[in-house]
């Protein structure tokens, strides 16, 4: 089956009560049971069946599943956020002592998130991209996991997932990768080694721009050493699913970030569109970055500069990106993503591009159907150090687009427009 054809027909998209196509939305708190002692089984894992929503939920239920079959893992945990399946797919195997591997060039809200869990005794060192050269020599027997993501955002850098995969496991290590710029329309990170994957599924999976939500899938082959992972000794009875089983029974539950029924009702609508939506935004991203980058030249070219003038654009798979090749590789020649970026000289001047965009909205989310453009030096990475925000290449002349569906004319069009008249 074809990946759109999955999203519909696949094994966990089946019919629901009463012929239903659609999940029925379980908006309960509480489930009851004809006698104590069913609902005593239920409670203890000895009966499959909904307790309370916060544990587990149909409507979520189904919205997990189908995550789990389209990525081809093993298990599925719904989160409230992004954010929170991202901390809890961490914080299920780490413990203070321990250190995190990661790229400098991470979301904004997971680099905060690391800084916060210093005071907790987890410390992260940090690579420049993650590769096998930067991530080697950093390793040691306190490092526990490496985290990546698959298309940087906003320096739109590659990660080789193969042989990341390949060096952590030659030391033990999980690679946990947060997939939520190349959706699973893009990769399946299982394939290539991954042992995690989580998702913000608020952007592309739930595609509407409608619920904050996250999912953490579980690959379930990497082997959890007991000496090295302490907490997961009393879960190696489950077997492949050992970290979800430590996950859904200790952290998960107890943080309480569960995913609201009616949240994951509007991702399994959205869900169902994905490879279509993917497949336009993708083609609209790579005809608008052809069209910026043929005017960058142009521009070069008038101006008698030989190259590098204040115009530029940046997208995984254009011939000018170092990650063209990888990216067409491992995406299967599917396109690169939605994201691109644009630089144009100055903060004032992205500004004015920015506010002379007739289709493009100002707001600080990544794939949602409408383009949305977005200046990441003074919004997302405000709290972010010189430093960071070098090592993150997010410059004060940089817009971030995340394209949309709308017709590629039209986007063309109005970019162009836009940056002809500020950009000389
Ligand atoms: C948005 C995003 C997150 C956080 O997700 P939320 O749903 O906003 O909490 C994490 N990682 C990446 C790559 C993101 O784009």
């Amino acid at each position: 089956m074809e990946f759109s054809t999955k999203l519909l027909h696949g094994k966990e998209a089946k019919e629901y009560q009463n012929g239903a196509t659609l999940p029925p939305i379980s908006q309960v708190s509480a489930f009851s049971y004809e006698s104590s002692e069913a609902l005593e089984k239920v409670f203890q894992n000895r009966a499959p069946g909904f307790a309370y929503t916060r544990i587990g939920n149909p409507t979520v239920d189904a919205f997990e599943r189908r995550i789990c079959e389209l990525e081809g893992g093993v298990s599925a945990v719904a989160c409230s956020s992004g954010m929170a399946a991202v901390t809890l797919s961490l914080l299920n195997i780490l413990q203070a002592g321990d250190e995190v591997i990661a790229g400098s060039g991470l979301f904004g809200g997971t680099i905060d998130l690391f800084g916060d869990l210093k005071s907790y005794g987890i410390t992260t060192r940090y690579v420049q991209h993650v590769s096998v050269q930067e991530i080697e020599p950093l390793i040691n027997e306190k490092t526990k996991v490496i985290f990546g993501e698959l298309i940087g955002n906003p320096a739109l850098d590659v990660m080789d997932v193969r042989s990341v995969a390949e060096l952590a496991h030659a030391n033990g290590i999980p690679l946990i990768v947060d997939a939520t710029t190349a959706t699973p329309y893009l990769i399946h990170p299982f394939e290539y080694g991954a042992d995690i994957v989580v998702h913000s599924s608020s952007k592309y999976i739930n595609g509407g721009g409608n619920s904050i939500s996250g999912i953490i899938v579980d690959g379930g082959k990497f082997k959890w050493d007991a000496e090295r992972y302490p907490g997961m000794k009393s879960y190696r009875s489950y077997g492949s699913l050992a970290y979800t089983a430590k996950l859904r029974n200790g952290i998960w539950r107890n943080m309480g970030a569960c995913l609201a029924p009616m949240n994951a009702f509007l991702n399994v609508v959205g869900l169902e569109t994905l490879g279509l939506r993917m497949e336009r935004i993708c083609a609209n991203a790579r005809a608008l970055a052809e069209e910026i980058a043929r005017l960058a030249r142009e521009q070069d070219e008038h101006s008698g500069r030989s190259k590098g003038g204040c115009l530029s654009v940046n997208y995984p798979t254009l011939n000018e990106s170092p990650y063209h090749v990888l990216a067409e590789n491992q995406f299967g020649g599917k396109g690169g993503g939605a994201i691109l970026t644009v630089r144009v000289g100055s903060k004032e001047k992205a500004y004015q591009v920015m506010d002379s965009l007739k289709y493009a909205k100002k707001a600080t989310n990544i794939g949602d159907v409408r383009t949305l453009v977005i200046h990441p030096a003074s919004t997302i990475y405000v709290h972010a150090s010189e430093e960071q925000r070098a090592a993150a290449g997010v410059y004060d002349d940089l817009i971030r687009v995340s394209v949309g569906i709308e017709d590629a004319k039209d986007l063309i069009e109005d970019f162009t427009n836009a940056i002809t008249m500020v950009v000389k």
